[in-house]
């Protein structure tokens, strides 16, 4: 069968080295400071934002939280984001997303100084990914190209397929992919015959949002299987998260397979405070901990 591609431990593992990190940078006189910004209610995101901010201080970084209320104008959150930009103690600056719908999130994402734009979202980090220059990369690809990476280091030649378009998924996937000469497919809603195209797969990654959707019978024998899905669903009555893959029918087939949960997920909150301690060595001319993936 498949071998577990352990997401928990990896983030234990990126955790320490974050700790030392931040130690390091604190002895400088220059703890990295991460600031989240959440509007309104919406209950996945007061959990995300939660999480973030606790493994931040566990982590040692200096954190600033504004939790604004639903009807914060777009002007007001505008006004919030200059002064982080120009706030010396902050390195990262993070926007949760969904915004409500009175604010243009485009806008927003734009307004952050792309140095601080520990997300990756910002224009100015997207290009420079697409051009293979020095970026922020969003956080959840980051963290997916390193559990790929930690079961095979050589990724030339081999076949990618990721199945999801998204603008904070696929996409970045993608350029990520190609850096390591991966020859890439990034299939969708709208691809033919989406078995036949995983199973051209070597390494596949399934970041759609429907439980169960990538059969054991698409998948290339040794594969591997990165499940980037999480999926709330009912099972014998309980209420369960599950990914984009059928799992056990992945385990028989594939050569390694991350589960879910424990393995996408907790790599997105290690990537994003990765993010900061990069943001914050290079605004302060450190050298960086991290070789960029
Ligand atoms: P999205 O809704 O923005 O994009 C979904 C993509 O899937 C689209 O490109 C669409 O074309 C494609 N798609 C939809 N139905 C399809 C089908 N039947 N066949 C093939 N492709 C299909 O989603 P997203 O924001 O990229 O998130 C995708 C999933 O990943 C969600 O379950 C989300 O919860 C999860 N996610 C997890 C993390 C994490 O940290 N683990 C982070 C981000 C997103």
């Amino acid at each position: 069968g498949a071998s577990l591609i352990d997401g928990t431990a990896a983030a234990a593992q990126l955790h320490a080295e974050l700790r030392v990190a931040v130690q390091d940078l604190t002895e400088r006189g220059a703890t990295p400071g991460l600031a989240v910004v959440l509007v309104g209610k919406d209950p996945a995101s007061s959990v995300y934002v939660r999480n973030k901010i606790r493994k931040s201080v566990d982590a040692g970084f200096r954190s600033f939280h504004h939790e604004l209320p639903t009807s914060t104008s777009e002007s007001d959150l505008l006004s919030l984001i200059a002064r982080l930009n120009a706030a010396p103690d902050v390195d990262g600056i993070l926007v949760q997303l969904p915004l409500p719908d009175h604010i243009d999130a485009r806008k927003v994402t734009a307004a952050i100084d792309p140095a601080k734009d520990v997300d990756g979202f910002h224009p100015v980090n997207v290009g420079s990914l697409s051009l293979g220059a020095p970026a922020l990369i969003p956080c959840t690809p980051l963290g997916c190209m390193l559990l790929i990476k930690s079961v095979r280091k050589d990724l030339a030649g081999a076949s990618a397929v990721i199945v999801g378009r998204s603008n904070i998924v696929g996409k970045p996937l993608t350029q990520l992919l190609l850096r390591e000469d991966c020859t890439i497919t990034l299939a969708h809603s709208k691809t033919d015959d989406l078995p036949l195209v995983c199973r051209s797969a070597d390494v596949l990654v399934a970041a759609v949002g429907r439980p169960g959707l990538i059969r054991g019978d698409w998948i290339k024998p040794g594969a591997i299987v990165i499940d980037v899905g999480i999926n709330r669903i009912e099972r014998e009555g309980r209420q369960q998260l599950v990914g984009d893959v059928d799992f056990d029918a992945a385990q028989q087939v594939a050569g390694a397979l991350t589960p879910v949960p424990g393995g996408v997920g907790p790599m997105t909150i290690a990537c994003l405070l990765r993010n900061t301690v990069e943001a914050a060595c290079r605004r302060r001319g450190v050298g960086s901990p991290f070789a960029t993936c």
